[in-house]
């Protein structure tokens, strides 16, 4: 037992001191386009773009993913009936509605003593009962349209819906294709898009934190 103990304090305290710093990303990470793309559409890939290292790439409207090179025009907060609602206590479910598990692993990883995602009031339900918001990844696939639809209407009001992925966004890679819709706001409204294939969970955080106001000025 004292060998546990030792060993933990060893271990010191392994939470990212985000969002007051932010951590140094590894050079490969693909951040925000440096070249015009549609952050909806982009799957990061090399030579569709050229990246920077900036993770901040949330939106609150579909049209501020059209990236012109310039600025991205980042997530809004929410007014201040909704702050006073969802500020302490943000409880969400995640449906994954065809994704490849790649922007669920993110989602998943936001959860860990890393990131530590509830030291923010946001959490994570069983029932979209329980929840304010949903978290959806994957294009929609047809399979899974009844029941993304049904998960929102059993959401009581307010609500919101924050898609999360290119496949969230617009289809991903599986855009076009007959199986899919092309992403959640061609079935329900979105109030936030976080663009990635998969998103690194801070592009996810600083996303939901925007939302939240929570985020420090600088
Ligand atoms: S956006 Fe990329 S990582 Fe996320 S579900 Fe689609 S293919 Fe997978």
């Amino acid at each position: 037992m004292l060998g546990v103990i030792i060993n933990r304090f060893k271990q010191g305290f392994k939470t990212l001191s985000y969002p007051k710093e932010i951590p140094s990303f590894p050079k490969r990470f693909r951040g925000k386009p440096i070249t015009p793309v549609d952050l909806g559409e982009c799957l990061f890939n090399e030579g569709a773009a050229t990246y920077s290292q900036d993770y901040r790439m949330a939106v609150s409207k579909r049209e501020d993913l059209n990236f012109k090179g310039d600025e991205v025009k980042l997530a809004a907060a929410f007014n201040e009936k909704m702050r006073k609602i969802f500020g302490r206590s943000l409880k969400l479910r995640e449906v994954c509605a065809g994704s490849c598990s790649g922007c669920d692993a993110e989602i998943a990883a936001m959860g860990n003593i890393v990131f530590d995602l509830s030291r923010f009031g946001v959490q994570f339900v069983a029932s979209p009962r329980h929840a304010d918001g949903l978290m959806i990844t994957g294009p929609v696939t047809k399979n899974m349209e009844s029941a993304l639809k049904k998960t929102y209407e059993a959401m009581p009001h307010p609500k919101i819906v924050i898609a999360v992925g290119a496949c969230a966004l617009s289809g991903g890679p599986f855009r076009g294709s007959k199986e899919v819709n092309n992403g959640v706001d061609s079935l329900i409204p979105v109030d936030l898009y976080i663009p990635g294939c998969p998103p690194h969970p801070l592009t996810i955080l600083d996303g939901l934190l925007r939302l939240l106001d929570k985020l420090p000025a600088r």
